[in-house]
């Protein structure tokens, strides 16, 4: 689906939005779930481009639903993968989550639901159980560093979902990537939750960072694209304070993903009333 001239999101994938940028080279913005590599590559053909043109795979953040299918995406295709420097662990492998205990309740339950998705997906998937498989970054970004696409997309560090998590800018479009950032209940935006409840406020000044950008079209790493009155809808978030508890967070974020997947492709209504 065409977003905006050489901006597209790849159709038919599952997890996060996996999101193309046409110039010479190819980048893709996150790769979902594991199982969407040859998706992404065949759509790259059938919009009449080369596989090979894709020469990077930009992460948001290392969560799985962003990251697992970008090592299946370098084998098939040689794309470097980029990410922030705050997602990797030594020798250049991306942070899986397990490192350091188990991870939170709601980081097991969706990768729990990625796997059954995949597993439905494909019936040739091999095995139910969670595997955290290992991804190497070939390429690390800082803040404010700008990749050569679309006349410069600029990273923008914005820890507090994860130590690593970037958006990025796309000055000529006005076009600003969220990640997960933000999460978009299709009726108003949301904080997403944090890996410790002490990251919040890592959270909040990075939305805070974000108030006086001139965007007029937001990716979130989930759901449809924002179009109408953007940035005010952003900076609603931050006009509120941000005191609820985590298990409210938690099911404010279910109910989302149980709508998204019923309104994949639609816009939703907006209520306004609310971000939080
Ligand atoms: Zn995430
Ligand atoms: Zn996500």
């Amino acid at each position: 689906m065409e977003i905006a001239e050489n901006v597209h999101r790849v159709d038919d994938t599952s997890g996060s939005n996996c999101i193309l940028l046409l110039d010479k080279n190819i980048a893709v913005v996150d790769t979902g779930n594991p199982g969407n590599a040859q998706t992404i590559v065949d759509y790259v053909k059938s919009i009449g481009r080369k596989p090979e043109e894709i020469k990077n795979i930009i992460l948001t953040h290392f969560h799985h639903d962003h990251s697992g299918g970008a090592q299946e995406l370098h084998n098939l295709t040689g794309a470097s993968i980029t990410a922030h420097k705050g997602e990797i662990l030594k020798d250049n492998i991306l942070r899986t989550g397990t490192e350091g205990g188990r991870p939170p309740f709601w980081y097991r339950w969706t990768f729990g639901l990625a796997t059954a998705l995949s597993v439905s997906r494909n019936s040739n998937h091999d095995s139910r159980r969670v595997v955290f498989e290992k991804t190497e970054v070939h390429q690390t970004v800082e803040d404010n560093e700008v990749l050569p696409y679309l006349g410069g997309l600029q990273i923008l560090h914005t820890p507090g979902h994860t130590p690593g998590s970037i958006c990025l800018y796309l000055a000529k479009h006005k076009i600003l990537f969220l990640g997960d950032s933000v999460i978009n209940n299709v009726d108003r935006l949301s904080r997403p939750l944090t890996w410790a409840s002490s990251n919040r406020k890592l959270l909040d000044e990075s939305l805070t960072s974000l108030r006086n950008i001139d965007a007029e079209i937001g990716i979130c790493g989930h759901g449809p694209i924002l179009e109408d009155d953007l940035m005010n809808k952003l900076r609603g978030m931050t006009d509120r304070p941000y005191n609820i508890p985590t298990w409210q967070i938690a099911i404010k974020n279910y109910q989302m993903i149980k709508k998204f997947r019923q309104t994949n492709n639609n816009k939703g209504e907006w209520k306004g009333s609310e971000s939080r």
